[in-house]
């Protein structure tokens, strides 16, 4: 029988992604204790080049790094198989590592439709690889799903016909109305733009590994300049039926039949929850399938806190709401570690002022996005709200909404600069009602109003 690695450490770690490593940096400024990351791959991702648009705002970039950059901690590469809440020890394939507190990172994994080897997910460094080593192939490809990473590839792909299947009225429903989906119904069939690309996330990965995914994961051949591209976007119905022969037959619910090269499966994910407890304990399971956590990150098992995909927040401010996002995963990370390290000194703490706002920053179809609150006024008594839109055909969509009188959500697309002003009315909740005439006329400036 193999004995297992003994190791001990105060506050234990796991998960390598952006959540896990925002812990473990955070964990840093506030001990000296010993820190420990369990990463399943010897290569990490590290947050760069944070650039604030507002106050809570931010767009950054991500770097696949060696674990062993991370100075000041220790790791352990490996895969943890159980934790034993009583003894406070967590059990990997090769070690035994006896914590105080403990934080999941543990990310989430990519719903397939199925699992034959036409139906390709993405979901780190690997699978992008072999899509990428397929794509050079292929003429024609199927996309489901309708949220970011839909969307994204649809815009990103060149040189390719491509069948969008999704299941609502409008593109990208996770982040847009059928407005703005309208705004960027044009651009569905034109090719990336290589230039006036608003800044975004870069993700620079080390040969050689295998590990979570970042920001700037479209890169190669297909996402080149070539002109040739066709879209057709199925809307409002989902896959019946795929069988491969010489080529993969895709049947869908309204009817149509498509035959393609392969099937890109991009509808969600599946929290990674799969963690034995001993003691025949079990974790609190949301119905998404993520691990409860309450305000403080806690799960339900003491001393074991959750942050980044493999949680669901049982809680949500006024303006904030959980969304599975790299902002959110470096967020909830660096709250995690606050969270941690107060409760093992037991003193008390509030909760981060990063959660009273929801805020994306994004790209779509070469445009900068920008979401804040509730920009889709979601939860809201749409009687209670009120729309005020400004569209440039080409240039911009805005959208704020407004509940009694006050802004309680944005969508900012193109240059608008309204971030800041929007983000201000937001968290003062100031009255608005005299000033809707006002609020989006480019030719007034709002500011004036509060100086
Ligand atoms: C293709 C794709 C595109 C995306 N595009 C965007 C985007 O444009 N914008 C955006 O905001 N978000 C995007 N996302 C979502 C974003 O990637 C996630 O929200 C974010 O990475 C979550 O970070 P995390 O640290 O919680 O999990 P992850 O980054 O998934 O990290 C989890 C880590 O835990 C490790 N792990 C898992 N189980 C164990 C175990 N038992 N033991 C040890 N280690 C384990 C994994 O190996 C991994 O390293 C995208 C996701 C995908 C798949």
């Amino acid at each position: 029988m193999s004995t297992l690695e003994e190791i001990e450490a105060t506050y234990v770690v796991v998960g390598g992604g952006i959540a896990g490593i925002s812990c473990i940096e955070s964990l840093k400024l506030y001990t000296s204790d010993i820190i420990l990351l369990i990463s399943e791959t010897p290569t990490i991702k590290i947050v760069t080049n944070v650039k604030y648009h507002t106050k809570l705002a931010a767009e950054f970039d991500v770097e696949g790094r060696s674990v062993h950059s991370i100075e000041n901690i220790k790791y352990i590469i490996g895969k943890v198989i159980s934790i034993d809440s009583l003894a406070h020890i967590v059990y990997t394939n090769n070690s035994k590592v006896k914590y105080k507190k403990l934080c999941l990172c543990t990310g989430a994994t990519p719903k397939l439709i199925n699992n034959q080897n036409y139906v390709i997910g993405l979901r780190d460094t690997h699978s992008v690889e072999y899509f990428q080593s397929i794509l050079g192939h292929a003429k024609e490809i199927l996309i489901i799903g309708n949220g970011g990473i839909a969307t994204d590839l649809v815009y990103k792909l060149n040189g390719i016909k491509i069948i969008w299947v999704i299941k609502d009225d409008h593109i990208s429903s996770h982040f847009l109305d059928a407005g703005a989906a309208e705004f960027f119904s044009d651009y569905v069939n034109t090719t990336q733009k290589q230039s006036g690309v608003v800044k975004r996330h870069r993700y620079k990965g080390e040969e050689g590994t295998r590990a979570a995914l970042g920001p700037d994961w479209h890169s190669g051949p297909m996402f080149g300049n070539n002109k040739n591209k066709e879209v057709i976007v199925e809307y409002m119905t989902t896959i019946e039926r795929i069988s491969k022969n010489e080529r993969v037959k895709v049947e869908l619910a309204n009817g149509k039949i498509y035959e393609c090269d392969f099937v890109v499966s991009a509808t969600g994910v599946v929290p990674n929850n799969n963690i034995e407890l001993k003691n025949n304990e079990h974790f609190l399971i949301a119905p998404d399938g993520g691990i409860k956590v309450n305000w403080k990150m806690e799960t339900n098992i003491p001393d074991v806190f959750a942050a980044g995909d493999v949680c669901t927040t049982d809680w949500k401010s006024e303006h904030w709401f959980q969304m599975r996002l790299w902002s959110q995963a470096r967020q909830m990370g660096m709250y995690s570690a606050k969270c941690m390290y107060f409760t093992h000194i037991k003193e008390e703490f509030y909760q981060d002022f990063s959660f009273e706002l929801f805020t994306h920053v994004t790209c779509f179809f070469g445009f900068k996005v920008i979401l804040l609150g509730l920009y889709n006024a979601q939860g809201l008594n749409k009687k209670d709200c009120e729309l005020l839109v400004r569209v440039t055909k080409g240039h911009e969509y805005i959208k704020l909404v407004l509940e009694k009188g006050k802004v309680v959500g944005a969508m900012l697309i193109g240059n608008s600069d309204l971030e800041e002003m929007c983000e201000n009315l937001i968290l003062n909740k100031i009255d608005v009602t005299n000033l809707t005439d006002d609020l989006l006329d480019p030719n007034i400036d709002i500011d004036d109003y509060f100086d």
